[in-house]
Protein backbone atom coordinates (compact mmCIF):
# COMPACT_ATOMS: atom_id res chain seq x y z
CA UNK A 1 0.00 0.00 0.00
CA UNK A 2 1.04 3.33 -0.10
CA UNK A 3 1.41 5.85 2.89
CA UNK A 4 2.24 9.35 3.10
CA UNK A 5 4.86 10.49 5.41
CA UNK A 6 2.72 13.07 7.46
CA UNK A 7 5.69 15.31 7.63
CA UNK A 8 7.68 15.63 4.37
CA UNK A 9 4.80 13.96 2.18
CA UNK A 10 6.90 12.10 0.75
CA UNK A 11 4.99 9.16 -0.41
CA UNK A 12 6.51 5.52 0.36
CA UNK A 13 5.08 2.21 -0.61
CA UNK A 14 5.28 -0.66 1.98
CA UNK A 15 4.17 -4.35 2.54
CA UNK A 16 0.86 -4.76 2.41
CA UNK A 17 1.34 -7.64 4.95
CA UNK A 18 3.79 -5.68 7.19
CA UNK A 19 2.56 -4.74 10.98
CA UNK A 20 2.91 -0.88 10.00
CA UNK A 21 0.27 -1.33 6.87
CA UNK A 22 -2.27 -3.38 9.46
CA UNK A 23 -1.79 -0.48 12.42
CA UNK A 24 -2.24 2.38 9.29
CA UNK A 25 -5.50 0.08 8.19
CA UNK A 26 -6.78 -0.77 11.71
CA UNK A 27 -6.37 2.78 12.89
CA UNK A 28 -7.01 5.90 11.49
CA UNK A 29 -5.39 8.07 13.30
CA UNK A 30 -1.82 6.28 13.44
CA UNK A 31 0.03 9.19 11.17
CA UNK A 32 2.35 7.09 8.93
CA UNK A 33 6.59 8.85 9.31
CA UNK A 34 9.18 8.18 6.75
CA UNK A 35 12.18 6.55 7.93
CA UNK A 36 14.11 9.52 7.49
CA UNK A 37 11.54 11.87 9.53
CA UNK A 38 11.12 8.46 11.94
CA UNK A 39 14.87 8.93 12.43
CA UNK A 40 15.27 12.88 13.20
CA UNK A 41 12.21 12.12 15.26
CA UNK A 42 14.00 9.84 17.45
CA UNK A 43 16.97 11.35 17.47
CA UNK A 44 14.90 14.80 18.62
CA UNK A 45 13.28 12.81 21.27
CA UNK A 46 16.25 11.21 22.63
CA UNK A 47 17.72 14.66 22.80
CA UNK A 48 15.03 15.91 24.78
CA UNK A 49 14.84 13.16 26.76
CA UNK A 50 18.65 13.78 28.11
CA UNK A 51 19.20 17.33 28.14
CA UNK A 52 15.97 17.92 29.68
CA UNK A 53 15.18 20.74 27.23
CA UNK A 54 11.38 19.24 26.35
CA UNK A 55 10.33 19.40 29.84
CA UNK A 56 11.46 22.95 29.93
CA UNK A 57 9.83 24.08 26.75
CA UNK A 58 6.42 22.59 28.15
CA UNK A 59 6.56 24.63 31.48
CA UNK A 60 7.45 27.78 28.60
CA UNK A 61 4.96 26.75 27.47
CA UNK A 62 2.16 27.22 29.97
CA UNK A 63 3.51 30.27 31.05
CA UNK A 64 2.89 32.00 27.86
CA UNK A 65 -0.54 30.63 28.16
CA UNK A 66 -0.99 32.53 31.61
CA UNK A 67 0.35 36.14 30.23
ZN1 LIG B 1 9.13 12.11 6.08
Amino acid sequence: MQVKCVICDIVENIEDNSPQAKKLRNKKTYMYLCQKCNERIKEKTLDRLSTGKFRLYKEKEKVDELI
